[in-house]
This record gives structure tokens, C-alpha cells and sequence, in this order.
């Protein structure tokens, strides 16, 4: 029997959801052994022809992580779309627009300006910005176009299921693997991870009080963290009891906080309001004075609510630059 055909993709990514499926470490034997690599143009040398010569829904399933930031990935994600049974968003910037998309709280004109003229290492003088179209003695060479906003996977394409994380872990992965070869999936949208929150599985969820009051918000380096005790009831800010579960809460087992880049559960629409209304409902805002210590303890209230999901969020995608 032929074996199912998988391509792996990315577009605005650190690398870090590619990495992970090398992490599988002797599961990726599994993997290789079981299905046959198509596209991996990180690891393997695929060209983009070779995907527009394949036919139509000829690949099982192509995993895409990182979110859509240049013309050149929206136009990646719809050709394997075409080419492709199944597609899933692998990863928080796939999903939610993770860490790249929280450049959607400013705009491109800002984004360019730091890059290209104001930020300390811009050197050239001339402050050059990539053009889409440049001439060279060659002929004409094109670039992709840089977006206003960035987007997720499933705001240019129809996405078939999630998998969360940054990255996801080993063990979502190979599951969300073995239930397609099994042909045991879910129903069309859902997320490759449980529907609990992640304080259902960490280690310390016996320590954290029934009714939890925070007077005190600390940052992870400014304490001696006590790796006994949950860390929200230490008041350290972390976003497990919001957080779909799936991980294994292994930034707890680390000694940080969670962070949120499994997202929301599953009747949530908008993780960061979700986050900062659990947080807020914590807080003794009965005395003025500790509601300000704890404000002043989240210099960047959107980078901590809405780190992996600007794009995903019912927040305005993008304001203007101060
Ligand atoms: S989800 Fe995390 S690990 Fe994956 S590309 Fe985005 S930032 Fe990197
Ligand atoms: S709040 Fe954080 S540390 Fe406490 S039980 Fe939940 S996941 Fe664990």
C-alpha cells in the first residue's frame, strides 16, 4: 500500500515549530518510516515547481506553521491548499498569529521605519527598503510583498485542524500523526490537544488555594521562585488557568510561568480578554494602592494577554504609531 503523502511548510516562523518535528527524535524514524515526504524545503531540497506539478489533492497532509506576513507565504499556503487533503496549522503563529503577529499592534510603515532606518544596528547610511521589483543587469528580480498586517493560517486558507504550542510538543505531534494514519480524527476545525485547562495537569495544582487573592504580581526574575508551590499563588503571572492544556505544563516543570501559546480553550473567542479578565478576578482591587503595584507589574499588558494571538483577537488589528 502506498504510503500517505506529507508536506511540511513555513512561512513567518523562528524555525523553532520545524525544529520540533526533528525533536520527535527516534518517533521521527517512526515518522519517515510510515509516511512519504513530499515537501520540506528546511530539510530537504524542494522546490516550489515541484509542488505545482504534483496533481490536485494529491498530498495528504501539509503541516504549515508560522503566520502569513508576505505575499509569497499567502501564496504558498494556497497552493498547497490546492494540493493538499488535509492541512493543519501547526503551531501558535499558524493558529493565533503568534509572536510575529503582534506587530499587527503597530503598522508596516513603523515596522519598516525600525528595521530599515532607526533600529541601533542600521548602519547603510542610504537606508535602503526592499522593493518588490528591482532591476539588474541579469533582468528583473522580484520580491515578496511585505504585508500591512499579519494574518493567520486560516484567515488566507481553509485549515482543517490545529496544533497548538511554540512549538508543539513531541507528543501532541506524533498524536495528531497516528490519528491521521489511523483515519481517527476529530470533526473538521478542531484542535489537536485537549479541552482542559492547564492547571488540570500541572504538577503543582494541589498547592494552588480554592480562592486565590493576588496583592503582589512579581516577575519570574525578580524572585526566588518556590518550585513547590504554584506559581500564581506565589504571584507570579501565569496563564494556566486559561490555557488549553496538552503540554504537560513543561514551562511550570521549568520553573516559568505558562505563557499561553496553547491558546484558549474551546468556547473562548478572544484568549487575551479571556486572560486578563481570569487575572483581573484575582486581583484585591479593593485597595487602590496594591492595584497599582500589580498594574505596574505588567509594563505590557498586550505582549502578556495577546502574546500569540493579535491576528486571532477581536482587538482593532492594527493603530497607528505614537
Ligand atoms: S509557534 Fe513558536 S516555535 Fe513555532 S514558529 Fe512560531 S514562534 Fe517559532
Ligand atoms: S497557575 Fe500555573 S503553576 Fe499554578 S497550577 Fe496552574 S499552571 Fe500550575
Amino acid at each position: 500500500m502506498a504510503k500517505p503523502k506529507v508536506a511540511f511548510y513555513w512561512c513567518a516562523s523562528c524555525g523553532g515549530c520545524e525544529e520540533s518535528v526533528v525533536d520527535l527524535a527516534e518517533g521521527v524514524l517512526k515518522v519517515v518510516e510510515a509516511v512519504d515526504i513530499v515537501f520540506w524545503p528546511v530539510a530537504l531540497d524542494f522546490k516550489r515547481s515541484d509542488v505545482e506539478a504534483m496533481p490536485d489533492g494529491s498530498i495528504d497532509v501539509a503541516f504549515i506553521n508560522g503566520a502569513i506576513r508576505l505575499s509569497e507565504q499567502e501564496a504558498m499556503a494556497k497552493l498547497l491548499r490546492q494540493k493538499s487533503k488535509l492541512v493543519i496549522a501547526y503551531g501558535a503563529c499558524a493558529y493565533g498569529g503568534g509572536i510575529p503577529g503582534l506587530s499587527n499592534l503597530t503598522d508596516k510603515e513603523a515596522t519598516l521605519n525600525f528595521v530599515y532606518h532607526e533600529s541601533p544596528s542600521t548602519t547603510d547610511g542610504a537606508a535602503r527598503r526592499p522593493q518588490t521589483h528591482i532591476q539588474v543587469p541579469e533582468g528583473e528580480l522580484e520580491l515578496p510583498e511585505f504585508y500591512e498586517t499579519v494574518k493567520t493560517l486560516d484567515q488566507v486558507i481553509d485549515v482543517d485542524y490545529y496544533l497548538p504550542g511554540c512549538p508543539p510538543t513531541p507528543k501532541i505531534t506524533l498524536a495528531a500523526i497516528e490519528a491521521i494514519l489511523s483515519g481517527k480524527l476529530p470533526e473538521k476545525g478542531a484542535v489537536l490537544a485537549g479541552d482542559r485547562a492547564l492547571c488540570y495537569e500541572c504538577d503543582l495544582n494541589s498547592t494552588k488555594p480554592e480562592k486565590l487573592l493576588v496583592t503582589d504580581l512579581k516577575r519570574p526574575h525578580q524572585v526566588l521562585i518556590d518550585r513547590e508551590k504554584c506559581l500564581l499563588a506565589q504571584g507570579i503571572l501565569c496563564l494556566g488557568p486559561v490555557t488549553r492544556g496538552g503540554c504537560e505544563a513543561l514551562c511550570v516543570k521549568g520553573g516559568m510561568p505558562c505563557t499561553g501559546c496553547f491558546g484558549p480553550l474551546e468556547r473562548v473567542r478572544d484568549y487575551g480578554g479571556k486572560a486578563l479578565s481570569a487575572i483581573a478576578s484575582i486581583v484585591d482591587i479593593t485597595d487602590e494602592k496594591v492595584l497599582a503595584k500589580v498594574l505596574q507589574a505588567v509594563p505590557d499588558p498586550a505582549g502578556t494577554f495577546y502574546r500569540y494571538s493579535v491576528p486571532a483577537s477581536l482587538l482593532t488589528k492594527k493603530r497607528k504609531a505614537a
